[in-house]
């Protein structure tokens, strides 16, 4: 069976690992292209867009692919609705590997936002200094700030419209809590904003700011199509792909 991972994540990279080199199974993992060198799976790979949901309907027939997995980020609605959309009309069964959103804890001093845009306007009643986490891809809703100073941390370099004050850190995750604890510091931050991605990954700036008292604007996900079972964990989707792919050759016997 021909399996599509839908990736640009973590855990797509985890699922590709778990589901490599199975007997009777053919792996393509695909990616958007976003990032310049990206850290690839193991197993088939393909990147850029497939050309909406028709496109990617007609990959999916083209390469009789038997079982998709959209693993993509949380935030990248488009892809998630092609996806239902492209398996609806192949009848080929979809699940969606999403991380649990972050929960507050105790002394976290959460702004919910609903859109950078909105996450934007709260920004001048909390802080001067800004930790700007949510990619490089949306720095235009900041980009009229003109008075607040913004640390903007991307893994590619990012491109105008941005902050007229910014210093760009070029870093992909995973951070942990010390070099976090040191950034937040030695930038003299006074805000946080980050969209709501989950994961262990990218947490630690979450609980720094915990620490240092700080506000932390969290943009909320965008809506994700309904209908489509979603699993959290890699194992999980491996299990939901192994289950769709038959016995194994050895099993018979
Ligand atoms: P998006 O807005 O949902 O997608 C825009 C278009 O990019 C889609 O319509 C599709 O083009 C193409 N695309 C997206 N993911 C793809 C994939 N895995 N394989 C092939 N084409 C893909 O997505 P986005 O927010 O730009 O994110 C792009 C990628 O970066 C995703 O794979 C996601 O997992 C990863 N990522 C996103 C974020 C984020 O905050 N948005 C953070 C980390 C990683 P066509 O319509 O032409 O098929």
């Amino acid at each position: 069976m021909h399996v599509l991972i839908l990736g640009g994540t973590t855990e797509a990279r985890r699922l590709a690992e778990l589901l490599h080199g199975l007997p009777g199974l053919k792996l393509t993992s695909s990616l958007a292209g976003r990032v310049a060198s990206p850290r690839l799976p193991p197993g088939g790979t393909r990147v850029g867009g497939f050309g909406g949901a028709d496109g990617l309907a007609a990959w999916l027939r083209e390469h009789e692919v038997g079982a998709v997995v959209d693993a993509t980020h949380p935030f990248a609605g488009t892809i998630s609705f092609n996806a239902a959309r492209a398996a609806a009309a192949t009848h080929v069964p979809l699940l969606a590997l999403r991380r649990p959103g972050w929960v507050p804890a105790e002394g976290d001093r959460w702004h919910e936002a609903a859109s950078l845009e909105e996450a934007a306007r709260s920004l001048p009643a909390l802080g001067r200094r800004v930790f700007l986490t949510t990619g490089r891809m949306g720095l235009a809703a900041f980009a009229d700030l003109d008075d607040l100073w913004f640390l903007v941390r991307s893994v590619d370099a990012p491109e105008p419209p941005y902050p007229s004050h910014m210093e760009v850190l070029l870093d992909r995750g995973p951070f942990d809590l010390g070099r976090e604890r040191e950034l937040l510091l030695r930038h003299r931050i006074d805000v946080v904003v980050t969209k709501d991605s989950g994961g262990a990954a990218t947490a630690p700036k979450l609980t720094a700011a915990r620490e240092a008292g700080l506000p932390v604007v969290v943009v909320r996900r965008p809506p994700a199509p309904a209908g489509v079972p979603v699993v959290a964990d890699p194992e999980e989707a491996a299990r939901w792909v192994r289950e769709r792919s038959g016995p194994e050759p050895f099993s018979a016997g």
